[in-house]
């Protein structure tokens, strides 16, 4: 535990069972273990990534303000994966899950450690990612492409629009 309050942004996503349930027991345990829940973004339908399933995502991001380090953070998000039933990966692939947790900004740190990786490497190519966290984070700058989010979801538009 730090004694001072942490800002924290997750992103949640889900593609199985009753997938608004999933995001608000998960918002819920949330708050129960890990400290404030001060916003939550719209839920995405979105569909799956990295993997082939015929089930789409419901994705959200949330704000938080703890006072659990990085790794304590994670051990309760990973707890919070487990009470929800998310089953292990065995193989390193994706898989249908009941709920995912991504830390993704922790206030301003960096940190690259083998369990742990903020701000979440991935974050900035993911639009599933993206928009929800714009819409509760515009303003947020990234502490290493010290861009905001709004204009990170920006950049993923042009570049997807580039791509078409
Ligand atoms: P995933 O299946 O995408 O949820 O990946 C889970 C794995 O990613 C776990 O083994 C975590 O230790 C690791 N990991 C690394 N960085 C992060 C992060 N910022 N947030 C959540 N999991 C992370």
């Amino acid at each position: 535990m730090n004694n001072f309050l942490m800002d924290v942004y997750l992103g949640l996503g889900t593609n199985m069972g009753n997938k608004r349930k999933n995001l608000l027991t998960a918002a819920a345990l949330l708050a129960e273990r890990a400290g404030d829940v001060l916003a939550i973004s719209s839920f995405y339908e979105t569909e799956p990534w990295g993997f082939r399933s015929k089930n789409t995502f419901l994705n959200a991001a949330l704000f938080l303000q703890t006072e659990f380090s990085p790794v304590e953070l994670l051990d309760l998000t990973q707890g919070i994966e487990k009470d929800l039933g998310r089953t292990e990966k065995s193989d390193g692939t994706y898989k249908d899950r009941t709920i995912d947790i991504d830390i993704l900004l922790y206030g301003n740190a960096i940190i690259r450690k083998e369990r742990l990786v903020i701000p979440h490497p991935l974050m900035q190519v993911r639009r599933f990612v993206m928009e929800p966290l714009a819409e509760i984070a515009p303003f947020v700058i990234h502490p290493v492409l010290g861009k905001s989010m709004k204009d990170m979801l920006e950049n993923l538009n042009n570049d997807e629009h580039e791509q078409k």
